[in-house]
């Protein structure tokens, strides 16, 4: 084969690379067909890290509406459809860890291939393009607790205790959301610090970080009667307190935790056949749902914790930490 054949072949390798890379980042950021004042091969070249036009990622032209993140679920699958993979050894249990430590190279593939999502192609949201120091994160959060302290724009506030704003580091990588405070939780004024929490402690250790390192708020800041989940306009009513705390946490990667936020953030239901999978909030941030702890303490099996294990391991492969071998 002649040098020009060889170069032409690695050429149109290259292109493929590219178009594959395009096609897939559509399909996650939900966007359909190319910009119209941007020809492909100039589309291609922002899948490039090398050379990415700015830090911020690409901003749309000027009346150029930016693609959404998906809406609609995708079809619908069998519950169990996940039954035959094979669970990775969790870090959760000591005694399974130790009889067979987790080898790296069985971690279940990703569906979508984490490090595209860090390419960072897309217009972001207005204000998640906001840079803002650590003090001015602080003063901001402070302000919002103390208006969630006075809300009453639900009947949730009528039996708390206590709202729940959050917890955790204000510049936090990582922001877990669950879905609303319980009776310990309502108690003390803080997320996740009842059975579930200790089990999300764990989960945090395991990926090699302190509770402390991570942002840790709910979907609702007021505790739901008897637990029960939140309903649709109590909600709807909260939410705007999490999207601010987003907007200024900005953290880099969010792990929801159970249906709740899933339904929230995204419109979309099915945690068991949604959980492992990337989303993008706000076509911003990636978003990586898992069981919620309370619902692996109900169903405590090597099944349901090597799920949670493997959606952990994705996130620091998204963020580019070490995976430790065992956890807490
Ligand atoms: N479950 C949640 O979703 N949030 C908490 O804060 C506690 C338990």
């Amino acid at each position: 084969m002649s040098e020009l054949d060889d170069s032409a072949r690695n050429e149109l390798a290259e292109l493929a690379r590219e178009i594959r890379g395009l096609v897939e980042w559509h399909e996650l950021c939900g966007a359909s067909g190319l910009p119209s004042e941007a020809s492909p091969r100039e589309v291609l070249g922002l899948l490039d890290p090398g050379r990415a036009p700015s830090p911020q990622g690409q901003r749309p032209t000027q009346g150029q509406r930016p693609p959404q993140p998906p809406q609609q679920p995708p079809s619908p699958a069998r519950a169990d459809s996940r039954a035959e993979t094979r669970p990775a050894p969790s870090p959760f249990s000591r005694q399974e860890a130790q009889a067979a430590p987790p080898p790296a190279d069985r971690q279940r593939e990703p569906q979508r291939d984490p490090p595209l999502l860090s390419r960072d192609p897309a217009p972001r949201d207005v204000a998640l393009r906001e840079t803002l120091s650590v003090e001015e994160k602080v003063r901001r959060l402070a302000i919002l607790d103390a208006e969630v302290k006075s809300c009453t724009a639900c009947v949730l506030c009528e039996k708390r205790t206590k709202t729940v704003f959050a917890r955790g580091k204000p510049s936090a990588e990582i922001c877990f959301i669950g879905e609303g405070p319980g009776a310990d939780e309502d108690a003390q004024g803080e997320p996740f610090v009842g059975k579930a929490g200790q089990l999300l402690d764990k989960m945090i250790g395991a990926m090699g970080m302190q509770r402390d390192d991570v942002y840790i708020c709910n979907i609702v800041k007021c505790r739901p009667p008897e637990n029960r989940e939140p309903l649709p306009p109590e909600v709807a009513s909260c939410l705007p307190y999490l999207t601010q705390q987003i907007e200024i946490v900005q953290p880099k990667v969010i792990v929801t935790l159970g249906n709740v936020p899933l339904k929230a953030l995204f419109n979309v239901q099915g945690i068991m056949k949604l959980r492992g999978t990337w989303r993008l909030y706000k076509g911003a941030i990636p978003v990586m749902p898992t069981y919620h702890p309370a619902y692996v303490l109900r169903n405590p099996t090597a099944q349901v914790r090597g799920d949670v294990w493997n959606d952990l391991k994705l996130v620091m492969k998204q963020l580019g930490k070490a995976i430790p071998q065992r956890g807490a």
